[in-house]
């Protein structure tokens, strides 16, 4: 329940328990009916958030600490430098801080960390390992290698969400270390976690997982799709006139990265095995 105390105390808005976590943690700002709101406090075992209206000239994104774990496969497509998936999986998930992003550019103008509850769901998912020996044969830093996979998985969530015509938010991205099961998605991993990262080879898992309990069938379609995905991620990457990486395509560039979108589009380009130009 979210409550406004600008004057006095009133209920302005009901929000689903799953989505309350990244919309109306702590100082979050809360958007209804063109108005904004800041979240002045956020009352997890009695349901309740408290806010106040606000004219502040940026919005707030919860950053999402995911694991899974695979519980079924239902059907599996193994390639040279892929292995496609779909099946049942368990969703744990952790609000763990927020992005403040200025209208309009996207801009970081700040940030916080949050200490809430895990989650977890039971779902469905689609899922892509790219290989290690694939991997290997890209001759940039492991660093520079983990942020494009996480600008593919980002694009992978749109171009998912328009095949499906669904709203982003129906769908779920984990970028995970297959290796040792780790998140190790550089937009959520703590910069600690990150520099564990960086000395050693890994082998990534990219799931897309119905942001439902138990699933609504979208993973399926995307498995039969699976090629024509990737087909679209590269299409999406070669047509996009930024240089080094938007909203539009992988994503704002990562501290300033320089190569993201040129290693997103190379490993897409490998996993496809099409000649890079
Ligand atoms: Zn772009």
């Amino acid at each position: 329940m979210v409550v406004d105390r600008t004057e006095g105390e009133k209920v302005i808005a009901e929000v689903d328990f799953s989505s309350a976590l990244e919309t109306l943690h702590p100082k979050a700002v809360y958007m209804l009916e063109s108005e904004q709101y800041v979240v002045e406090e956020f009352d997890y075992e009695n349901r309740k958030a408290f806010v106040r209206k606000s004219n502040a000239d940026y919005y707030t994104d919860a950053i999402t600490y995911t694991k899974i774990a695979v519980l079924d496969i239902f059907d599996q497509m193994n390639g040279e430098n892929y292995d496609f998936f779909h099946g049942d999986v368990h969703v744990f998930s952790k609000v763990v801080g927020f992005k403040k992003l200025k209208f309009y550019t996207n801009e970081n103008v700040g940030a916080g960390d949050l200490q809430l509850p895990q989650q977890e769901m039971h779902s469905t998912a689609f899922w892509i390992t790219i290989k290690e020996h694939m991997l290997e044969t890209v001759n940039i830093s492991t660093e520079e290698k983990i942020e494009a996979i996480s600008g593919i998985a980002y694009l992978m969530r749109h171009i998912c969400a328009v095949m499906l015509m669904c709203d982003v938010k129906d769908l779920g991205v984990a970028v995970e270390d297959n290796i040792t099961k780790t998140d190790i998605n550089p937009r959520t991993a703590k910069w600690g976690e990150r520099q564990n990262l960086i000395l050693r080879e890994f082998e990534p898992n990219i799931y897309i997982y119905d942001s439902f309990p138990n699933g609504i069938g979208f993973s399926e379609v995307l498995f039969a799709r699976a090629v024509d995905i990737f087909e679209k991620v590269l299409d999406a990457i070669r047509s996009c006139s930024c240089e080094r990486g938007c909203p539009s395509c992988v994503g704002p560039p990562i501290r300033g990265s320089d190569n993201q979108k040129d290693a997103a589009r190379f490993i897409i380009s490998l996993l496809l095995d099409r000649v890079y130009h």
